[in-house]
């Protein structure tokens, strides 16, 4: 009887480890490496770069809130950039409202693709299923630097951790880029990584203060992610003309009737409130 245990420090001192029934793939790409396991309370979830990307169990969590937020805001979202999210639960969540017309998702690395949609139907199966979905493998720092301008209402960044090659997400020159390729009303959402522990902080205050100098409206708001360093985690919601909260629209969005395990419209308002740390933090770094 074996004893495997995937563990990742989540602070010089701080290690989060799961027991591993099996190791399902082990792969390094160009890019990175990526690794599938098995588990029992996680079931199957996959690792970049010994980092937790997502879970079987607790993916529904990042999917939700990186997607209904912007939808019960935004009126009429037809066209949808995705940067990163390669295994699909990003396009998933999207790809539920009719009337989105057109998704592109652009994720540096194939090889995430293919093999979440081997190991992690869960969240790939609508990137071949859903016609509107057309996959891009190329920098999204590149990508979004030619897209025209106005094309997109929605950008979504499902990326990796400003290292590697999720470093360029992070940039003034990517931001600038994605409030181009927005319409007057579009909306970006990123990953803002977690208050908690001060190296992720950093770069989530990094981030931010870089957003807000590009767009009018930067907010922040959270969830919990239990397989997330601390399980306290981050998006940030910036638009050239939504305010998140007092352009929500709960009876327009409980309208469309869909079904939600994270997200719900009370939640919404809740989660732009935020902890006094965190608020004292993105107000004194
Ligand atoms: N939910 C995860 C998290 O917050 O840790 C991230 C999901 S994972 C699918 C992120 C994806 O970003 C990876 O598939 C990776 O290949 C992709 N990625 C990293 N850097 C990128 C870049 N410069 N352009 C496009 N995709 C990138």
């Amino acid at each position: 009887m074996t004893d495997l245990w995937y563990s990742e420090y989540h602070a010089a001192d701080v290690r989060f480890s799961i027991k591993v029934t099996r190791q399902l793939c082990s792969e390094q790409t160009p890019f990175q490496k990526i690794d599938f396991f098995e588990s029992e309370t996680f079931g199957t979830f996959f690792t970049i770069d010994g980092l937790v990307m997502a879970t079987q169990k607790d993916e529904f969590a990042y999917h939700d809130m990186i997607a209904h937020v912007p939808f019960a805001v935004h009126p009429a979202v037809r066209r949808v950039l995705i940067i990163g999210g390669g295994d699909g639960g990003t396009a998933r969540e999207v790809c539920r409202y009719p009337g989105v017309e057109h998704v592109d998702l652009v994720d540096i690395d194939e090889r995430v693709v293919r093999l979440c949609q081997q190991y992690l139907p869960q969240t790939a199966s609508v990137l071949d299923s859903d016609p509107r979905v057309h996959l891009h493998f190329e920098d999204g720092l590149q990508f979004v630097g030619r897209a025209e301008e106005g094309m997109y209402d929605l950008v979504l960044v499902d990326s990796t951790d400003p290292v590697g090659p999720g470093e360029g997400l992070f940039t003034h020159a990517f931001y600038q880029n994605c409030h181009r390729a927005l319409t007057e009303d579009g909306i970006l959402i990123n990953q803002h990584e977690s208050p908690y522990y001060p190296i992720y902080a950093h770069e989530m205050l990094r981030a931010h203060a870089k957003i807000r100098a590009t767009f009018p409206i930067a907010r922040v708001y959270e969830f919990h992610m239990p397989t997330y360093p601390s399980g306290h985690w981050l998006f940030g919601f910036a638009s050239k003309r939504y305010d998140p909260v007092a352009d929500f629209r709960p009876e327009r969005w409980n309208a469309l009737g869909l079904k939600t395990r994270y997200y719900n419209t009370d939640l919404h308002t809740a989660a732009f409130a935020l902890p006094t740390y965190v608020k004292e933090l993105l107000e004194h770094g």
